[in-house]
């Protein structure tokens, strides 16, 4: 009889296709045809170096099986099978040691950012996935605007439209773009994740299109490309992807929004939504921004038309007067963080910098225990009611 073996898979329904994983690993164990992103359990060593970073925790996927899925059918897969039933005798052969060799490497690996998420229990359900590497989407540049007034910090706001295609997105899901030409081996370059700042019902209500908030990054292949592009040019756009950093439809939800620079696409997404759809009282959302300057903060002028009654803003500075990241306003604002933490109906969602997770998980273990509790449990809760999302890079 063979030994069940613990098999390390992708979940399908959560990745992103930002092939960071498969970037990482060091002995090229981590593959992708145009539709999904695999692990060849041949190779695949434990080594959990892909763990840490994953922006979306779909990576932190193991079986226990008796014969390892097959590439080909993990390519195949639109979800994650179920753990299967194992025998009595299989499931009590051999696991133990590996286990605990791979619990240590696993909580080490869970340092990182991201960490395994579930979607608000409300939530839409998202489409995704519908176009890919084979089958991309073509959609037309239809607007294309400077977002901040420093020229060492280009950041954009740009609209695709998709035309006659069906292209479904939700609040926080994400898309990716297809850099024309080939990388150094003469391959099309992989597509470039972007999250999308526009809502469910386009960037315009009612038309078919979605926008993205683009910075130029020196050097940086595609976002050069998307903002050096003119009104009517063509672009490849694969997706929509993300299915756990989503929109709660109940409105008595409180949000609390944390993010820099560019991470605030998501935010926008989620408070034009609640701009749109609210007729009545809500729980109310409150932001805590991070950017270097005001000139270099993206929406700066459109953030200063949304009512503090919908959107309570903490714009925060770290290269204008005195430095101050998210966190230290978090802090400072400790009190009113601490009402939130504790309350059942708020939702937290982080996106920007991945170096901005530790700061502001230092700051809620700090404002958690003014209130006598401890964050880690707190957050442990938040996650698997689907309250805790980040998606930091
Ligand atoms: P940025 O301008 O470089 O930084 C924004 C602000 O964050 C600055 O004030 C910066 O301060 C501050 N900051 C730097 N390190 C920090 C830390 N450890 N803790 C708290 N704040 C910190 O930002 P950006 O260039 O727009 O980059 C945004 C990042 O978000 C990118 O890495 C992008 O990939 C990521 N992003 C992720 C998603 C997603 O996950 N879906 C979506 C959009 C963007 P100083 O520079 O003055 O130190």
């Amino acid at each position: 009889m063979n030994k069940p073996v613990k098999q390390h898979l992708i979940d399908p329904e959560i990745c992103i296709r930002c092939y960071t994983c498969e970037m990482t690993c060091p002995v090229g164990a981590i593959e992708h045809d145009d539709n999904n992103v695999v692990v060849n359990a041949d190779s695949c060593n434990f080594c959990m170096d892909c763990i840490p970073v994953c922006p979306t925790g779909s990576i932190d996927e193991w079986r226990v099986v008796v014969e390892p899925y097959s590439l080909e059918a993990q390519y195949s897969w639109e979800e994650l099978p179920e753990q299967e039933e194992l025998g009595q005798d299989e499931a009590a052969t051999g696991l133990e040691a590996l286990d605990d060799a791979m619990a240590a490497l696993l909580a080490e690996a869970h340092k990182g950012a991201g960490g395994k998420a579930k979607a608000p229990a409300t939530a839409a359900k998202p489409s995704i996935n519908m176009y890919n590497l084979g089958k991309p989407a073509t959609a037309k540049i239809t607007g294309n605007y400077p977002l901040t007034d420093d020229p060492e910090h280009d950041v954009r706001h740009i609209i695709l439209d998709l035309g006659n295609l069906p292209f479904p997105v939700l609040e926080g899901q994400s898309v990716g773009i297809i850099p024309p030409g080939t990388d150094a081996e003469g391959k099309p370059h992989l597509p470039r994740l972007y999250s999308v700042s526009s809502p469910r019902d386009g960037e315009r209500p009612g038309f078919n299109n979605l926008s993205l908030t683009v910075k130029r990054e020196a050097g940086g292949l595609c976002s050069n490309y998307l903002c050096d592009l003119p009104t009517g040019a063509e672009v490849q756009v694969t997706g929509p992807f993300g299915a756990t950093f989503l929109l709660p439809a109940d409105a008595e939800a409180k949000l609390l929004m944390i993010c820099t620079g560019t991470g605030s696409a998501p935010m926008r997404a989620f408070t034009m939504r609640r701009q749109r759809t609210l007729n009545g009282p809500s729980g109310g959302m409150t932001m805590f921004f991070g950017a270097r300057t005001k000139k270099s903060l993206p929406y700066f002028g459109p953030l200063s038309k949304v009512p503090k009654s919908l959107l309570e803003q903490h714009l925060v500075y770290s290269r204008e007067g005195e430095k101050e990241y998210v966190q230290d306003r978090l802090i400072a604002e400790e009190e009113k963080v601490a009402e939130l933490l504790a309350d059942p109906k708020t939702h937290i969602y982080i996106c920007g910098l991945r170096g901005m997770e530790e700061g502001v998980e230092r700051a809620f273990t700090t404002i958690a225990e003014s209130i006598g509790e401890q964050w880690i449990a707190m957050r442990d809760v938040m996650r698997e009611d689907g309250r805790y999302h980040v998606e930091t890079y």
